[in-house]
């Protein structure tokens, strides 16, 4: 269609023709008016990538500490080199205060269980040994055997005393 057949009368214009002298058209009302017409649009969800974005500060050193650093350890999980006093690892975000805390408390508690076989042991060997001591002392002269029989009898109380803190 050209300009001329817009002058037929037939067609109807939804806007006057402007010419050069015509008033200007403030485009950045339209665009203002459309915009306000149009909902706004829906906001995009945060990208796994966005939420793993780590700090500028951080993203220079991506390498990692440097490994000959007193304070650099490598991680349990990864191997790689991370600083000991950091919560978590620098590569592979491990929970290195955690892991320590679980190791002590494995220690700790291998700790009490060989302390507590010692003192089982121990317990068994003096009852036994006080036992036979006692029997022994029946075989022996009066004035020896009956040092046997209270050795024997201290052996049992040690025993006993044993047994409490071991189990
Ligand atoms: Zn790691």
């Amino acid at each position: 269609m050209s300009g001329e057949e817009t002058d037929n009368p037939k067609i109807r214009r939804l806007f006057p023709k402007q010419d050069a002298a015509g008033p200007e058209v403030d485009v950045d009302q339209i665009r203002d008016l459309l915009n306000e017409m149009v909902p706004e649009p829906e906001p995009e969800s945060a990208s796994e990538t966005a939420m793993v974005k780590v700090p500028e500060t951080i993203s220079h050193h991506a390498e990692g500490p440097d490994p000959t650093h007193p304070n650099v350890k490598p991680c349990p999980q990864c191997f790689r080199p991370t600083w000991v006093a950091s919560q978590h690892c620098h590569h592979c975000r491990f929970d290195l205060w955690q892991h320590a805390q679980q190791l002590e408390l494995r220690r700790q508690q291998q700790w009490r269980e060989q302390r507590a076989a010692t003192l089982q042991r121990t317990a068994w060997m003096l009852a036994l040994g006080g036992f036979a001591t006692m029997q022994v002392a029946r075989w022996l002269p009066t004035s020896i055997g009956n040092w046997f029989f209270v050795g024997g009898f201290f052996c049992l109380l040690a025993s006993a005393a044993y047994f409490k803190a071991g189990y």
